[in-house]
């Protein structure tokens, strides 16, 4: 090659590198989030936290940082904040407690960890990143997870830390609707158990970095009234979370169990791979076999191109999105911006 034909395709490549998008998309729960039921105050108050956790996990992606680092530093901000069904705010169990699920995969090894039912992890989200890179499985739970969690110093919170007034009179209320609605269930329809009014908030965050690579990560509550040890999509490595370089990073929030019976963060991949789908159109159809199941919720997704996608059914989700080349946005209801 001529030296000049070389020196253009060097300007050429340190152009695309420079240009090369990054960013994140992060959630803040799919639900029942109308106008109507919240006030302007509280909308505020939403609107800031997501906005502070958004430009928390930018600020990592733009002074160079891994798309993991970012997914982890927006997410323990809404894990801190009350507002939020994850960490400090979750939603009650059955029994009257706090009992959280997480999980997060980095798109550049797919390599992943996840905790579920944990009752004394200020922020889980960091402990399924341990699991990840630091002990030999993916997914721990209950009293072996916090053994695991007490084995590399973490501190351990009183369950009442991460209970709030309002999550308990959710499940005051979940539990007098289940007895009104007791013996109006059907097997092919037990919809009101979960009810759907009753909980939002997970939180979930998608991002890519400067060196290309995608990451992603969920943390929740659950599902107010949930028993037995239930255990939700958030912390299921393909339902509630996926992340593959080669194809997309999918964060999750919505009526559990039917994510997980979807695949959904896998399917959205999968159809990526297999088809060549664009990524909001795998979106969209993978959140339309949700619907069709009977349930709700939604997904955000990010590619290694950098287009996002924020696909939801229910009437709102909270969702916010700062890309390196655009604007940042911050949305609420299912009639803003979806993109
Ligand atoms: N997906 C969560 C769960 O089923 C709940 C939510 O996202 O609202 O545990």
């Amino acid at each position: 090659m001529k030296p000049f034909s070389l020196l253009l395709l060097l300007v050429a490549l340190t152009a695309s590198a420079a240009e090369r998008r990054y960013g994140l998309v992060i959630h803040g729960g799919a639900g029942v989030i109308e106008r109507a039921a919240m006030s302007p105050e509280r909308e505020a108050e939403y609107r800031a936290r997501l906005a502070e956790a958004l430009n928390a996990g930018y600020a990592v992606l733009d002074r160079g940082g891994a798309a993991l680092d970012a997914v982890t530093a927006a997410i323990n901000l809404m894990e801190d904040s009350p507002l939020f069904n994850a960490g400090k705010g979750a939603v009650f169990n059955a029994d009257g407690s706090c009992e959280l699920d997480a999980s997060v995969m980095d798109g550049r090894t797919q390599a992943a960890g996840a905790v579920a039912a944990l009752h004394h992890i200020k922020n889980p989200i960091n402990l399924a990143r341990d699991v990840m890179l630091k002990s030999e499985h993916v997914m721990l739970a209950g009293d072996g997870a916090e053994k695991f969690a007490r084995s590399l110093g973490y501190e351990m919170m009183p369950n009442e830390y991460f209970q709030t007034d309002w999550r308990r009179a959710q499940l005051k209320q979940a539990q007098e609707q289940e007895k009104q609605k007791a013996g109006q269930k059907t097997a092919a329809r037990p919809d009101d158990y979960f009810t759907r009014t009753l909980r939002w908030g997970t939180v979930g965050c998608v991002a890519l970095d400067k060196a290309g690579n995608l990451a992603a990560g969920t943390s929740t509550g659950g599902m107010t009234n949930k028993k037995y040890g239930r255990i939700g999509d958030a912390p299921i490595i393909g339902a509630g979370t996926y992340a593959n370089n080669a194809t997309c990073a999918v964060s999750a929030t919505g009526w559990g169990e039917f994510f997980i019976r979807v695949g959904v963060a896998r399917d959205i991949a999968a159809q990526m791979e297999y088809r060549g789908t664009p990524l909001r159109e795998a979106a969209a159809a993978t959140i339309a076999k949700v619907a069709k199941l009977g349930g709700d919720g939604g997904v955000i997704a990010l590619d290694a191109a950098g287009n996002i996608a924020m696909e939801f059914n229910s009437p709102g989700m909270y969702r916010a999105v700062r890309l390196s080349d655009r604007p940042a946005m911050i949305a609420i209801y299912g009639d803003e911006a979806k993109n």
